[in-house]
């Protein structure tokens, strides 16, 4: 049986999030390095953190239902700073992938991985939450 990766995550709570939608919906697929990552949060930039993965043959599908899935929850924020609703996720550059690994491994907080920024398209803010938009993930980090 062929699987390819369709989606990875640097946080856990996501990666579960995610992976329990699409098992809710009738898709087979499974997490890989899971372990490796919640155990050893340094390691995930190493391996490319948890990865999804499914049977080749159900790749297309899967990646479309992701689509809709990204699409959904951007656009369920609004910008604090212009009302728009056009934030893109895009990954930071710099050394901040390193910085975060050290620090997250130290505080033991590897949820908050800063690799990624959301960001409005129409206004340029940028932030780490999506604004106005609750998720599991952040309610887990508050606890
Ligand atoms: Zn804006």
């Amino acid at each position: 049986m062929d699987l390819v990766t369709v989606k990875t995550f640097d946080s856990y709570f996501l990666a579960n999030i995610i992976l329990g939608r699409l098992q809710s919906e009738g898709v087979e697929c499974y997490l890989k390095d899971e372990t490796t990552v919640t155990m050893d949060p340094i390691l995930t930039n190493a391996i490319g953190g948890i990865k999804i993965v499914v049977k080749k043959e159900n790749e297309a599908s899967v990646l479309a239902i992701l689509q809709g899935y990204d699409e959904e929850y951007l656009n369920a924020a609004t910008c604090p700073q212009c009302g728009a609703h056009e934030f893109s996720y895009i990954a930071k550059p710099g050394i901040t992938n390193f910085l975060t690994a050290i620090t997250t491994t130290l505080f033991g907080s590897y949820a908050l991985a800063t690799d990624y920024v959301y960001q409005c398209g129409k206004c340029g803010y940028e932030s780490e939450r999506l604004p106005g938009f609750d998720t599991d993930e952040n309610n887990e980090e508050r606890n």
